[in-house]
């Protein structure tokens, strides 16, 4: 594929995914951020330089509702003769991912997707309602998923796409055989390929999910997870208890040096005190985990400033996924050509190289370092958030 035109209607090739950066404990090497350059981009609400939307994308309900949207803010809709976009092609790769990280299609989703697949350790079944992201967070663990420039795909199908949900209640395959987990119902997470707050002003289709499962009466649950702060528009939703929303935060060195156009980590810890005040499951998703220098101090003070935002939530169901830093070779290669004065560690001689599930090579920390790790984060979140779930790490 070249980058002088793509099909935006064509689906990111599936990849197991990449997670951010590296590690030490006292045995291990250590990899300063506070030496990489800072991209500190505070969010504010995504307007794409370029919308354009396919023919297709006319003959659905939500489609129209999503030009409204953008349009009321301002933006021109372009109207696509078929599903082929040009004009990303910069002089340099830099310019090509600026031009292509500015763009959003609005698109009908790929038919493919609506046979639902286990996303696993998460939820039972996968869907989307976009793909790609207008953030720059320097690990992103789309690098290893996306083929070609990363414009941001959101689907004008939504409805069609909602309606296909019911065939899967109650046929879990993931969280619903855990023991642990089946309080959840059926769960169905819905953002594997995005971030639902970075777009929702744009396309309203999460407040729609949200909406959708407050009103299907059955024990299932919509999952997703953001980086954003933008909560408001969800707040007074009749979401009835089953979403449950997770804030992917971080401690301040991995926030502040490698993540940009996302929300400050304070403003999403309040945005998470403010779901949960408003009754929604509420969760943590730690990721990447980093090791950085003095990395307890650090996360340690991630742990007492969600321990102090929530700490008198009436009824709080806080749970927590952990996940920490790898990267493939193909998710390096992309992400030092998007971001080429990263210092983020990605050194496959100080990692532990694994198989992932269709054979693919990925780079985890070494055991010793896993270890030390997940002892320190299962006992200081018992100590610090006991009202807290640990749902898995990896
Ligand atoms: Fe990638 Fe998430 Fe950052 Fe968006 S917010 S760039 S999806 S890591």
């Amino acid at each position: 594929m070249t980058t002088d035109s793509i099909d935006v209607s064509t689906p990111l090739a599936p990849a197991a995914p990449a997670a951010p950066h590296s590690a030490s404990g006292e045995a291990i090497a250590v990899h300063d951020l506070d030496t990489v350059a800072p991209p500190p981009r505070p969010a504010r609400r995504w307007i794409p330089k370029r919308v354009v939307a396919t023919p297709a994308a006319y003959d659905h309900a939500h489609g129209h509702r999503i030009m409204a949207l953008v349009e009321a803010q301002g933006i021109e809709v372009e109207r696509l003769r078929g599903n082929r976009l040009t004009g990303l092609r910069g002089d340099t790769d830099r310019e090509t991912y600026a031009r292509a990280k500015s763009t959003m299609a609005i698109v009908v989703s790929p038919p493919a997707r609506r046979t639902l697949q286990p996303i696993a350790p998460s939820a039972d079944w996968r869907f989307d309602l976009a793909e790609g992201c207008p953030a720059h967070c320097q690990y992103c663990y789309l690098a290893g998923s996306l083929s070609g420039p990363p414009v941001t795909r959101v689907y004008a199908d939504l409805d069609d796409i909602l309606a296909g949900l019911a065939g899967y209640a109650g046929r879990g395959t993931i969280t619903s055989r855990r023991e642990h987990r089946r309080d959840e119902g059926t769960t169905f997470e819905a953002s594997c390929y995005t971030d639902p707050l970075a777009l929702d002003h744009l396309t309203g289709s999460w407040r729609r999910a949200v909406d959708h499962f407050g009103a299907w009466d059955a024990p299932v649950q919509l999952r997703w997870t953001t980086k954003f702060d933008d909560v408001g528009p969800f707040l007074g939703l009749a979401h009835r208890g089953r979403t449950r929303v997770r804030l992917s935060v971080n401690c301040r060195p991995v926030t502040t040096r490698v993540e940009g156009g996302t929300s400050r980590v304070e403003d999403r810890i309040i945005a998470l005190r403010r779901l949960a005040l408003a009754g929604y499951p509420i969760g943590l998703t730690i990721a990447p985990i980093i090791a950085v220098p003095d990395w307890r101090t650090h996360y340690g003070e991630l742990l007492n400033d969600v321990a102090g935002a929530l700490h008198d939530v009436p009824n709080l169901d806080l749970t927590a996924e952990l996940i920490t830093h790898r990267f493939t070779p193909g998710s390096k290669e992309i992400l030092l050509g998007w971001y080429p004065r990263t210092r983020l560690e990605m050194d496959e001689e100080s990692r532990s190289r694994k198989h992932g599930k269709f054979g693919a090579i990925k780079y985890v920390y070494p055991p010793a370092t896993m270890a030390e790790l997940r002892t320190w984060f299962h006992d200081e979140i018992a100590a610090r958030l006991p009202a807290c779930r640990i749902l898995y790490w990896t």
